[in-house]
């Protein structure tokens, strides 16, 4: 008889695990179903990136353990991508480390900065690691709502001086996955005032930094003055260089938050295999124009969803980065019925909003995944429905 952790009660993913069973019964009943639902690029990486990968991949003496900091070349293409793209001045010896995938450090940082009783600050709605993390770790979790009249920003002010003195960790994720909000630069300067007064540790996950659109750019966090004393920025090469089953992601910032960071995965893991370090050093080192083409494909795929919908009376906002479009559901059904009902009448998946937390309740998202060909039907088929 197996009998469960009293943690594992905190990994829920009813809701996406339902969403996906029913996707794959329509599968099984041979609809056509176009899959909006989950977040993972369909692109291919540049094939320089490719190339560096299998080339690193021949060389037999490189299949040892690279132990979990990430090789120095490594480190140092992050650390001058980070100050030729945003300004940001690093110590790769100090100021960054590798992570297997950016949700790796996500789901690791709480057991580093937090003790059971402790207060972790999430979004809701959220990407699922940010409250599977802390749980984990027994920390206990305080929800800030992302409202869209507050422009899908957490209303500092609202969050009670008690739980603001008990806070040891707040995360934040602009570009926003699910809501594709951005964040300004006056936001993130009062979100370092706030850290600095009740001394709690800023986590910007930045996984949607490169994928903008209209000539938007985003701030890094750690570009606004005092960050790096309070705060630590995730991010990935899974986006914005369409390598997302590599798992090749770092965390930059606080150099004693990533020594500690650091000492918990050297003994959890031993790093990422080589010739997968070799490709993203490609990535980050070599020609961006692959970075351009990519944002320019989900800002056209963007454009299809967002101008189809609104013509047929489907107010859809424009958003200026991510991959994502968040829909509020048009019906007064709830975000997971009128989810279904898309399924079964188009065909078109999504996740409904509250998949990501109550106040995702109202919404639905749509990930920009498929080619244009597959939007455009989507589209087709959404308008023959409600049309
Ligand atoms: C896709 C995504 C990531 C990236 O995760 P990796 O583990 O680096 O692949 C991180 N945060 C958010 C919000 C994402 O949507």
């Amino acid at each position: 008889m197996v009998e469960q952790a009293l943690r594992m009660k905190g990994l829920t993913s009813a809701i996406f695990s339902q969403v996906d069973e029913m996707r794959k019964a329509e599968l099984a009943k041979g609809k056509d179903v176009i899959t909006l639902s989950i977040g993972s690029p369909d692109m291919a990486p540049a094939q320089h990136i490719v190339k560096a990968l299998v080339e690193a991949a021949n060389d037999i003496g490189k299949y040892g353990y690279t132990l979990s900091k990430g090789v120095p070349d490594f480190l140092t293409a992050v650390a001058n991508w980070y100050g030729q793209k945003f300004g940001v001045k690093l110590d790769p010896e100090k100021e960054v480390h590798s992570l297997i995938g950016s949700q790796e450090g996500l789901a690791h940082i709480s057991l580093c900065l937090t003790n059971p009783g402790d207060i972790v600050l999430i979004p809701d709605p959220g990407y699922p690691i940010y409250s599977a993390g802390p749980l984990m770790a027994g920390a206990e979790l305080y929800y800030m709502p992302l409202k869209r009249e507050n422009d899908f920003l957490p209303d500092l002010e609202a969050i009670p001086e008690s739980v603001l003195k008990k806070a040891k960790i707040m995360i934040l994720n602009y570009p926003n996955n699910p809501l594709a909000a951005v964040a300004s630069k006056d936001f993130f300067t009062k979100v370092i005032e706030y850290a600095q007064k009740y001394s709690f540790i800023v986590c910007h996950d930045f996984a949607y930094s490169d994928l903008v659109f209209d000539g938007y750019r985003p701030e890094s966090f750690l570009s606004i003055p005092g960050a790096k004393d309070v705060g630590i920025e995730f991010n990935s090469l899974s986006k914005t260089y369409n390598m997302a089953g590599c798992r090749v992601g770092y965390i930059v910032g606080n150099a004693k938050v990533i020594e500690l960071l650091g000492r918990l995965k050297s003994n959890f893991d031993y790093g990422i295999f080589y010739p997968l370090q070799k490709a993203a050093i490609a990535a980050l080192t070599g020609p961006q124009q692959c970075v351009i083409d990519t944002s320019m494909k989900y800002q056209i795929r963007r454009d299809i969803i967002v101008e189809g919908l609104n013509d047929i009376g489907w107010n859809i906002d424009r958003p200026k980065a991510s991959m994502y479009i968040w829909a509020p559901v048009p019906t007064d059904q709830s975000s997971v019925k009128f989810a279904a009902d898309l399924l079964y009448n188009t065909g078109v998946a999504s996740i409904p909003g509250v998949a990501f937390g109550t106040f995702g309740e109202g919404y639905i998202r749509f990930a920009l995944v498929q080619p244009e060909n597959r939007l455009n039907e989507a589209v087709r088929r959404i308008k023959q429905w409600i049309g």
